[in-house]
Order: C-alpha cells, then sequence, then structure tokens
C-alpha cells in the first residue's frame, strides 16, 4: 500500500501548483476591486425651520435655522442604491415652496428636482435597483413612486406603523421589510443600521467608500451637529428612550469603523461637502 500512497500525494502536489496561482489571482482581484464605487450628494430640498426648539425642546427658542435635505447616490458594481428620496419633486414648481401647517416646523422648497440631478449623472430612474429609506416622513419619501421596480428596503416596523391617511408604500411595490440590521451587497459596503426612536423603523445608512473611508449617513436619528454633540431629543420623536439608544449605537458604529457622521438635514456641515455631479470614492 505504501508506493500508492506516495504515488496519490505527489499526484496532489503535482496538481495543486497548476490549478492555485490562477485561482488566487481572480480572487485577490475580485477581494480588492472596491464594492461601492461612488457616492453622489443630490440636493433634495432647502428650507428654513421656524423654531428650532422644535428639535431640542428648552433649548434655542424661537430661533430659526436654515436646513438642507439630502439624498445619496451610490454607485455598487453590482447596481445603482438611492438613499433616501427627499421631498416630492413637484414641490420644486410651487414658487414659494411648501409652508408647513405650524410655523416652527420646516418651510421647504426644491431649487432641483430629483429626477434632473439623476439625469445630469446619465441615470434613469428604472436603473436604481434598491431604493432604502430613513424613515417615512415626507421629506423622505417624496419620490419612492419615480421608482416602480427598484426593491424598497425599509424597516419592517416603520412599513407597518400605522398612518392616518393609509398606506405608507404603495401595497404593489416590491419591498424587502428588514427586522434589524441588513448589509445590502452582501460585502459589507453599505450596510443599513437600525436606529429607532424618531419613528418606529428609523434606520441609518453605513457607507464604506474606498478613498473617502466609512461614512455613517444619519437619516433623522439626528438633524443638526449642536443636537448630536449634546445628544438632544426632538419633541415629536416617536420614543426618546430608543432615540438615545440610537445615538449611542451610531457613536459605537461610528468609533468601530472609524467613519464620519454626514447629518441630513445640517445646512452647515453640507455646505463643507462636494454635490452632484461631485462625488466621492
Ligand atoms: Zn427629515
Amino acid at each position: 500500500m505504501q508506493p500508492i500512497r506516495l504515488f496519490l500525494a505527489g499526484a496532489s502536489l503535482a496538481v495543486l501548483p497548476l490549478l492555485a496561482p490562477s485561482s488566487l489571482q481572480q480572487a485577490s482581484a475580485q477581494d480588492t476591486k472596491p464594492g461601492v464605487e461612488r457616492l453622489y450628494i443630490l440636493n433634495c430640498g432647502e428650507g428654513v425651520a421656524g423654531d428650532i426648539s422644535r428639535w431640542s425642546p428648552g433649548v434655542n427658542v424661537g430661533k430659526s435655522m436654515d436646513f438642507v435635505d439630502s439624498c445619496y447616490l451610490i454607485k455598487h458594481r453590482q447596481g445603482w442604491l438611492l438613499w433616501d428620496t427627499g421631498l416630492a419633486d413637484a414641490i420644486a414648481a410651487m414658487p414659494e415652496g411648501q409652508r408647513p401647517a405650524d410655523p416652527r416646523a420646516t418651510h421647504w422648497r426644491r431649487p432641483k428636482t430629483l429626477v434632473s440631478q439623476l439625469d445630469q449623472l446619465g441615470v434613469k430612474p428604472s436603473d436604481i435597483k434598491y431604493v432604502a429609506v430613513s424613515h417615512t416622513h415626507p421629506d423622505h419619501v417624496g419620490n419612492v413612486t419615480l421608482f416602480p421596480q427598484a426593491m424598497l428596503l425599509v424597516q419592517k416596523a416603520e412599513y407597518e406603523w400605522p398612518s392616518p391617511v393609509g398606506p405608507r408604500f404603495k401595497p404593489d411595490h416590491p419591498v424587502t421589510k428588514l427586522e434589524g440590521d441588513h448589509d445590502v451587497f452582501g460585502d459589507a459596503s453599505a450596510v443599513i443600521i437600525s436606529t429607532p426612536g424618531h419613528t418606529p423603523g428609523h434606520q441609518s445608512l453605513l457607507v464604506k467608500l474606498p478613498q473617502t473611508g466609512a461614512v455613517l449617513l444619519s437619516g433623522d436619528a439626528v438633524h443638526f451637529r449642536e443636537n448630536w454633540e449634546n445628544r438632544r431629543v426632538p419633541e415629536g420623536n416617536d420614543s426618546k428612550d430608543k432615540t438615545a439608544a440610537s445615538m449611542q449605537h451610531m457613536a459605537e458604529v461610528m468609533a468601530k469603523e472609524k467613519a464620519q457622521l454626514w447629518i441630513n438635514h445640517d445646512k452647515a456641515q453640507r455646505d463643507g461637502l462636494k454635490m452632484s455631479p461631485d462625488f466621492y470614492n
């Protein structure tokens, strides 16, 4: 038996060097190619918040603040992901924008439509593979219906949150109802992080860019930097405790991933960022 065993061992050793180098090269080329290639910040609204103590009870009473509303378009080698859809494009046609019922809330305008900004990049709404929304307030879901073929990525708790005006999404829109964190492309380059509190199924998005590094897109887990630094909870939030816990969780994710925090509505921060058609890679 001894010679046969030696022969087999010799055969496998002889075959391995022939197969291994090319398959190893393929694997390493695959691994080094970035999953997420680009991130574009789109202008999805501009406005004035009438009284920012609405977002920080008892603090800054009567003080107004300029807000922005951002959407983020992410190019992954498997397809396009749109994070938040902003205010409805129809608001772009309103000369005075959309005045809020509560004067303490935000008076929104839409200087550019979402569709025109996609068009500028040569992207058609039908090219979008995934639409993920941080939550279902109107300044985030205003254009979901422009993407009827895209897979919606939304927390089950948000999707099923009762609304006085009927379903939060068209019942025939394809949807993946999430229950917690979700790795969108399966390669950890774009991971939805469950951050409930502002609404029952609020979520944020961690994006890992090859040059820029990790960025955590806040959604409305926080509205501007001062509230982040002081962990302030807006008066209208669904749960104060969950909001505080989500901010703590975000801080832990940021520390672990060495991630920047990009706060959706923070105009001062966004004014320092590159807007589409410029991009981050
Ligand atoms: Zn918002």
